[in-house]
């Protein structure tokens, strides 16, 4: 046996495990695809920009983010979301309406009609659902509170947050709070007021109340400085093969270069995306492969643009804003990123959004060229912020394979991956298509990860 632990994938998800096993003092390497660290963590400071071109921030859900960042010298570096980016607006009919934070915003919000609104204080009467388990979370809050909420506040979050298609997504396995609030307490509004009672007892936030973060220039920095710590125990450049037994434990092939190589351990904790793992384990487990594969992850374009703040009409006084199906555009809403944090653009002249396109909805769109994509959004985006000129800066990054859906079916998949796991001790399979894709989660994750591995290494 080489080593006692392999990582495969230098995302946040394997780097934060490693910080762990790097400070209890147990051997590792890590396999990674890329020549850098971060995964979808990618950020580039491009002349007055500074383009994030994955996740532009992070909720800080658990302790363990902000104690990763001290102990690794980021203290400084790491910035909070500014106040007056609290506000989030949602297109309808062609207008930004700030999102009701409030009971009182909410009765003068033009957002949602007077019905629906009146359906919303139906919400405690509303019994639990026969359909169990198997419901998207489209049904369940059509259900719950109403087809005008569904339209027109979880559609267009669904899409902001995963690129999903709320028509797909498992309650139970995408929101499992939420369903949870329904099958522990009997309704949302029940559960939130005695829920909250019990994680006041827990170090945990929950995602409304956490605070959003980023870093001075941008996300990757994170995994970048966690990998700097270690960059002996990191073999970039190499992609996974096959995983198959050997011994008391496993052999990964992997090629590097030219060539295959293999190493042998007792633990593999995979944190590569599921599609990734698949074809390496065919062999080892027929099933498992096709569960990895079965599991969804759409396109997604971010597109960057940078523009002068004097030729833009519409106030940038939030977070930006998310755009419900039924408004018909391309692109999926718009981040206000020079709002949120500091040093996005060179100076207060010039504002930077980032947007993005395409997801489980809109798969359609990456038929046509970038161009075309990028021209029609910019279009779009130009009407909806009222906008009168083209931009400075423009910069985009297709990711074919974004972000994995926990869609209808999924529990299956999740149910098989446990069993696997049972099987084939030693083998950990993590990552953002389990526990969750936040930053938040994969940082959670990370710790339970280590425990996990630290037993098997006792
Ligand atoms: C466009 C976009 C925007 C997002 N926005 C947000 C946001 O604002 N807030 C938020 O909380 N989350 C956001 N997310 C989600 C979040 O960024 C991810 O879920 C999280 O970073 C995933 O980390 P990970 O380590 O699990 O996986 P990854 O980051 O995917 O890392 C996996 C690693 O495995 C490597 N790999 C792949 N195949 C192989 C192979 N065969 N061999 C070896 N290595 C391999 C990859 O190169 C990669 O480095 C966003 C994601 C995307 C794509």
């Amino acid at each position: 046996m080489d080593k006692k632990v392999i990582i495969l994938g230098a995302g946040i998800s394997g780097l934060t495990t490693a910080y762990w096993l790097y400070k209890e003092g147990i051997d590792f390497t890590i396999l990674e695809k890329k020549a850098e660290p971060g995964g979808s963590m990618e950020s580039l400071k491009d002349g007055d920009f500074l383009v994030d071109f994955g996740p532009n921030s992070g909720l800080e859900t658990t302790p363990l983010i902000s104690q990763i960042a001290r102990e690794i010298g980021l203290a400084d570096e790491m910035v909070y979301a500014n106040e007056n980016s609290d506000k989030r607006y949602i297109l309808r009919d062609g207008a930004l309406h700030a999102l009701p934070m409030s009971p009182p915003a909410l009765i003068k919000s033009k957002l949602f009609s007077t019905k629906g609104k009146l359906r919303l204080l139906g919400e405690p009467f509303i019994g639990k659902s026969e359909e169990g388990y198997y419901q998207s979370i489209a049904q369940f809050v059509e259900r719950r509170l109403g087809r005008e909420f569904l339209d027109y506040a979880i559609d267009p979050f669904v899409s902001g947050v995963s690129a999903g298609d709320p028509f797909k997504l498992s309650v139970k396995s995408a929101f499992p709070k939420l369903y949870r609030l329904e099958e522990l307490y009997g309704g949302l509004v029940k559960g939130m007021i005695k829920g909250a009672r019990e994680r006041k007892k827990s170090r945990e936030k929950s995602k409304q109340n956490a605070r959003m973060f980023s870093f001075k220039s941008g996300m990757q920095i994170f995994p970048k400085t966690i990998a700097s710590l270690f960059p002996e125990k990191i073999i970039y450049n190499c992609d996974i093969k096959e995983i198959s037994k050997s011994g008391s434990g496993y052999r990964i092939d992997y090629s590097g270069g030219m060539e295959t190589k293999s190493i042998e351990c007792p633990v593999i904790l995979s944190t590569i995306p599921a599609y990734a793992l698949s074809a390496s384990v065919d062999k080892l487990d027929h099933a498992l492969a096709k569960h990895l594969n079965d599991v969804f992850y759409p396109a997604v374009m971010v597109l960057y643009l940078g523009y002068k703040k004097e030729i833009i009409g519409q106030p940038l006084d939030g977070f930006g804003y998310l755009i419900p199906s039924k408004e018909k555009r391309n692109y999926l809403g718009a981040i206000w990123s020079s709002t949120i944090f500091p040093g996005r653009t060179a100076d207060d002249k010039e504002a930077a959004f980032t947007l993005f396109v395409g997801g489980a909805r809109r798969e359609d769109l990456f038929k046509m060229s970038d161009d075309e994509i990028i021209s029609q959004a910019v279009k779009e985006f130009a009407a909806d912020m009222k906008i009168k000129g083209e931009p400075l800066y423009k910069n985009y990054k297709i990711w074919r394979k974004a972000i994995p859906q926990y869609n209808l079916g999924y529990i299956e998949h999740e149910n098989y991956f446990a069993e696997f796991e049972n099987k084939n001790r030693g083998i950990l399979l993590s990552g953002n298509y389990r526990g969750g894709i936040a930053v938040g989660d994969c940082v959670k994750n990370s710790e339970i990860n280590f425990k996990r591995i630290k037993e098997l290494t006792a």
